[in-house]
């Protein structure tokens, strides 16, 4: 006799169940890509005891007509594809037809579906595979899908199962995949009748994001893009300061389908470099799209992996895109961070850069010649009557002299961004254009300005340079403020703004530091003091205040010619000044425009 036999259909199945459908989690990732590929805006997933109990999906896509909704769950039934060539061209997320039936075969299902083009949809229960009901029914265009008793004819499969609380975290954290994968769609989540999230379908990542994570995490995320040939990703990073200690919220989507991929995740997470801890992970939220005949999605049953026709231009381009967004990050920690990334354009396969850069050091300026080149002009800025007007170039030659012999730890390394530069020009008198390392950079002036005064301001009195008046300033104040100034003379002195009391309501000013002479009037530094001090409820807020302001009213203003030595002092001075992204106000004092974009921008890359 034969021993060898034909399974019967429903047996085939549950084998088949076994490999599509492992716990609760895939049910629903079966059900929600259906409703996805059936293109839906609007899907609402219902979740009862971790899914063990029951699971729906209800969504507004173009539903199955009477026929097909029967054909659905019949083993290899599928609308997505029909000749073997579609599957090197897949745009859908299922194409197996195998979802529907083996999820039948080990569970109780019940199905109502609707066409735009009939008045009334139709409604099937099958038991363990079985046909057990068959009816007509009123219900809106779309299709909704309830999977009750998960395993309750695969006793083997059931033992296997989670808790509650497990199978509810796997279906939490795969919501989130879904949600992420398209943020086109309106996604609601209840969980044991509770509504626990809602996305808003507007077509933006960032807002899905935003539904989905706490305030805190958006505020830490950088934006990113990057083309390389036909291979795009866009979509978010953390910064470096926030790191978790699992991958959990690293998600990856090529062409909308979310995977899970090494290649990818090496690539993140070495284009951070140095900048992550020990087992620390970035999140990450990685749109990729490459040609659909560039992936292969039939690789695994749950198609939650995929293979990559060139995976080493997906790796280049993770990695030059990550890297890019944190160089850009108008957020980056410090200066550590910039200098641990070891971006270099023309050593990389990602960079557009064919040769090197010319080596410019900020220091040689006599070598700089540039299109932009023009002669030096006079220096110009305005000395107040009071102050003797004294050259920027000079202040900060001293200054330079001082600071190398003086101040051991103001050796710092020269961050990228100011690092191998070439001085391009002046906009409109405004900013300042350079290029840099990585491509090319613009600089507020008046910004950077601010913030190099003011981190000299910071240093101690022993540390200053005091320029003495042959002929003390007199300045007078109301009645309260001088009150308030006497108390905090010596502090002021401290800062190296020697002041004395004369009479009640008058100071002698007999010096003030060196790099402030010259480009501060009499008028200015009476008006700062005087705001300070005005009342005792911001005093405790001195000097922060005073800082700021004298650093802004001294600082270079927009509109303010610089001479190339001056422009080229301000770039040394601002490379070795610490906070030096941001001025004192908060607003960035570069802009950086790698190489890349440069050639992204002229259609190149
Ligand atoms: P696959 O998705 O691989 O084609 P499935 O077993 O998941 O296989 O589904 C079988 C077929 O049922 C699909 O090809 C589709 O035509 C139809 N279908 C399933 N779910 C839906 C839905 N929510 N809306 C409309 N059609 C659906
Ligand atoms: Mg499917």
């Amino acid at each position: 006799m034969a021993k060898i036999k034909v399974l019967p259909n429903k047996l085939i199945n549950q084998i088949a169940a076994g490999e599509v459908i492992e716990r609760p989690a895939s049910v629903l990732k079966e059900l929600v890509e259906n409703s996805i590929d059936a293109g839906a805006n609007r899907v609402d997933i219902l979740i009862d005891n971790g899914g063990l109990t029951r699971i729906e999906v209800i969504d507004n896509g173009s539903g199955m007509d009477k026929d097909d909704l029967e054909t659905a769950f019949i083993r290899h039934a599928t609308s997505k594809i029909t000749r073997e060539e579609d599957l090197s061209s897949l745009t859908s997320l299922g194409f197996r037809g195998e979802a529907l039936p083996s999820i039948a075969s080990v569970s109780r299902v019940t199905i109502k579906s609707r066409t735009k083009n009939h008045s009334e949809g139709h409604l099937l229960v099958l038991e363990g595979g079985e046909l057990i009901k068959r009816q007509v029914v009123g219900c809106k265009i779309g299709t909704s899908i309830t999977v009750e008793n998960l395993f309750y004819n695969t006793p083997a499969r059931l033992k296997f199962m989670g808790s509650a609380r497990a199978e509810t975290q796997r279906i939490s954290a795969l919501f989130k995949q879904l949600a992420l994968s398209h943020p086109n769609i309106s996604f609601r989540y209840f969980r044991d009748g509770k509504e626990i999230a809602l996305t808003s379908g507007s077509g933006r990542l960032i807002n899905a994001i935003t539904a989905l994570f706490d305030s805190k995490t958006v505020k830490h995320l950088l934006a990113l893009e990057h083309c390389r040939n036909d291979y795009r990703v866009t979509g978010f990073i953390s910064d470096p300061e926030l790191t978790q200690y699992n991958r959990r919220n690293q998600f990856f989507f090529v062409n909308n389908r979310a995977i899970q991929d090494a290649n990818i995740r090496h690539a993140l997470e070495s284009a951070y470099g140095r900048m992550l801890a020990h087992r620390s992970y970035p999140l990450a939220f990685l749109n990729i799209t490459i040609p659909p005949a560039d992936v292969d999605v039939n690789v695994h049953p749950t198609k939650s992996e995929v293979r990559f026709a060139r995976k080493r231009d997906v790796h280049a381009l993770i990695t030059a895109a990550v890297q890019q967004a944190l160089a850009n990050s108008a957020r980056l920690v410090g200066d550590e961070a910039a200098a641990a990334l070891d971006y270099l354009p023309g050593t990389t396969e990602t960079s557009g850069l064919k040769e090197p850069v010319r080596q410019y050091q900020v220091f040689n300026h006599g070598t700089v010649d540039s299109p932009l080149d023009r002669p030096s002009s006079a220096v110009n800025i305005a000395g107040s009557a009071e102050f003797p007007a004294v050259s920027y170039v000079q202040k900060l030659a001293a200054d330079i002299e001082y600071n190398r012999s003086a101040s051991v730890d103001y050796a710092r390394e020269i961050p990228l961004e100011l690092s191998q530069i070439m001085l391009l020009g002046q906009v409109h008198s405004s900013f300042i254009v350079i290029q840099n390392k990585r491509g090319m950079a613009v600089i507020d002036q008046h910004a950077a300005h601010e913030r190099i005064i003011i981190e000299r301001l910071r240093r101690k009195t022993s540390e200053q340079h005091i320029q003495f008046f042959a002929v003390p300033l007199t300045l007078s104040f109301a009645r309260l403020t001088s009150d308030l100034i006497k108390d905090y003379l010596s502090e002021l002195n401290e800062l190296g703004i020697i002041m004395e009391a004369f009479g009640t309501n008058n100071f002698l000013v007999r010096g003030i530091p060196d790099f402030l002479a010259g480009r501060l009037s009499i008028d200015e530094l009476k008006e700062t003091i005087s705001e300070v001090f005005t009342n005792e409820n911001n005093v405790s807020k001195w000097h922060d205040n005073l800082l700021i302001s004298l650093s802004c009213k001294s600082a270079v203003k927009i509109h303010q010619t610089l001479t190339r030595e001056e422009m080229l002092m301000l770039i040394t001075d601002l490379a070795n000044t610490p906070n030096w992204r941001f001025c004192p106000h908060g607003r960035p004092i570069i802009w950086e425009i790698p190489f890349n974009d440069l050639e992204r921008k002229f259609n190149r890359v």
